[in-house]
């Protein structure tokens, strides 16, 4: 199996990246970042505190979290009901990095990611340690990044598209505590792996950086 990990903070663009990579390179695309949001909602769902280790630990072994292809992008199944949308919430992403604090949960996640992966002839995982710790021995390593300021206009932009006004101050401010969290953890935390490439997209769009990414992976993976 050949992977292709794309690592970085919130907003930098990885999952738009690793979407086209995958598409143009016929791979899988396992988004994980998707997998802890899928978690936290359940929690959520099920009234479990984002601090209650152990039944979170207990609910990552028990739910059913998938992907299915939905023409170039994909739906995420949580117990078989379609939660793609539902996910996608300021309050989800803020829980999402609270429970994955956790080492028991971080635990079951990866296994779960692995799994999914064994399946496939090529995958392209992104997430904030698919480079380091889920799949170590990837074929490439990405590190996306961009400043805060480029981060915080992406992602307000984005929840504009699904609907959701929130004022730069406040997107900024989620931004930044969403990196301290992810940095900051004692399992796992956001770092960028030695063999990593650093890919810094401060104006670029996402064509520029899907261009300079695939053509980094096909060098790489010395397909043409
Ligand atoms: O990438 P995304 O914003 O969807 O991830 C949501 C949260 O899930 C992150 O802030 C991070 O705390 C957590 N996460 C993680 N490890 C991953 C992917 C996501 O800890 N591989």
């Amino acid at each position: 199996m050949t992977v292709v990990a794309i690592d970085g903070p919130a907003g930098s663009g990885k999952s738009t990246l690793a979407r086209s990579l995958a598409h143009a390179l016929g791979f899988l695309y396992l988004d994980t970042g998707a997998m802890y949001r899928a978690l936290a909602l359940a929690a959520h769902r099920a009234g479990i505190a984002p601090e209650d280790a152990e039944r979170l630990v207990q609910l990552a072994q028990q739910v059913d979290i998938r992907f299915e292809a939905d023409g170039e992008t994909q739906r995420v199944l949580l117990n078989g009901e379609d939660v793609s949308e539902a996910i996608r919430t300021p309050e989800i992403s803020d829980l999402a990095s609270r429970i994955a604090v956790h080492a028991g949960v971080r635990r079951a996640m990866v296994a779960l990611q692995r799994a999914l992966a064994a399946h496939a002839h090529g995958v392209v995982a992104e997430g904030r340690d698919t480079t380091t710790v889920v799949f170590p021995d990837a074929a490439v390593k990405l590190y996306l990044d961009a400043s805060p300021h480029e981060r915080a206009c992406r992602r307000q932009h984005q929840l504009r598209q699904q609907g959701i006004e929130a004022p730069y101050e406040q997107v900024l401010q989620a931004i930044l505590e969403r990196d301290a969290r992810d940095a900051a953890r004692a399992d796992s935390p956001l770092r960028i792996a030695e063999d990593a490439i650093v890919i810094q997209n401060d104006g670029w769009s996402k064509e520029q950086t899907f261009e300079y990414a695939l053509r980094l992976c096909r060098e790489r993976l010395g397909v043409p």
